[in-house]
């Protein structure tokens, strides 16, 4: 189907695209593309204006800030996957990013553009969210820094204000004594995740503490599996407690018993992976 009619205006830094998103009310930010023209196509949205913000400076970059990879809203999926400091700083994300669609989609999606579609389905939000991340949100007042944790609101809805940008992600640097693992389940090579799962977690005394574990596609926005993460504290078999609290959907790809079986598998999956590495 071809788009309904909008304008169209190229940003020239972040307080530009702020000011032309607060031109009209029906616009829309345009970064890669991968999600938004899609869903322009279908006509399922209809901005009056795109504002494009894939050619702002200084927004692509990964960044070393302390004990925080500093990634860049407008860094592409690949750029991600294999960028030597998130690499060597936080491979649970660079290997996610890797896994995300295809080499097509992997050269034009951004981080921040997969964060502000908050799609339940995709990969970084429940990377993020198992890593306790934080999100860099520009707009008329300033910048604010947003927890992961309170970032997905439900879905495709983010704490994102209409005439707000996100900026920049940062990640923790993971240490020698973490151990990660990223499963995801999937009908064809390059489908969104059936059911995905982030999990991560620092060794201690011969075990683990502080687990986290993320849950993809299995509810309104990305979960934390918190009786699986206690499980996996006490050395227990965290599967049967994967999907507690779980509302995941029904739809062609698989129903919701078939959803919240895949998440026992592969957080058990998850956990092995992550504590044999
Ligand atoms: P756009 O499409 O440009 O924008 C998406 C939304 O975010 C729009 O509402 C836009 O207004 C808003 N937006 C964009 N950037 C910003 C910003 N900086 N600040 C505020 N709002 C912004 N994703 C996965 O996670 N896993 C997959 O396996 C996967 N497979 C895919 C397979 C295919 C065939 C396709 C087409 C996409 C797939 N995706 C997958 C989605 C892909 O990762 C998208 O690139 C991503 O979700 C959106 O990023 P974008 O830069 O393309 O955003």
């Amino acid at each position: 189907m071809i788009p309904a009619p909008f304008d169209y205006e190229v940003a020239e830094s972040v307080e530009h695209a702020v000011s032309l998103l607060g031109e009209r009310e029906e616009a829309k930010a345009l970064a890669g593309g991968h999600s938004l023209l899609p869903l322009l196509r279908l006509r399922a949205v209809r901005p009056s204006l795109l504002v494009d913000v894939g050619r702002i400076d200084g927004l692509a970059a990964v960044r070393d800030a302390g004990e925080w990879i500093a990634i860049g809203a407008l860094t592409r999926h690949h750029d991600v996957a294999t960028a030597a400091l998130v690499q060597e700083h936080n491979p649970l994300v660079s290997h996610a990013a890797g896994t995300i669609g295809d080499p097509q989609v992997r050269h034009r999606g951004t981080i921040g553009g997969s964060l502000a579609h908050g799609d339940p389905a995709s990969d970084l939000p429940a990377v993020l969210l198992a890593l306790d991340g934080e999100i860099d949100v520009t707009g008329p007042s300033g910048t604010r820094t947003v927890a992961a944790r309170d970032f997905f609101v439900g879905v495709f809805q983010t704490a994102l204000g209409p005439q707000e940008l996100v900026t920049e992600v940062r990640v923790p640097k993971l240490t020698g004594d973490h151990v990660w693992s990223f499963q995801k389940y999937r009908r064809r090579a390059q489908d969104w995740a059936t059911v995905g799962v982030a999990a991560v977690a620092r060794r201690q005394n011969g075990g683990v503490a502080e687990a986290a574990i993320a849950l993809v596609n299995m509810g309104a926005t990305p979960l934390r599996a918190a009786a699986a993460e206690a499980a996996w504290n006490a050395g227990e078999d965290p599967g049967p407690a994967a999907a507690e609290g779980a509302e995941p959907p029904s739809d062609t790809f698989a129903s919701a018993e078939f959803r919240r079986h895949l998440a026992q598998v592969l957080v058990r999956r998850a956990v092995a992976e992550a504590t044999a590495a």
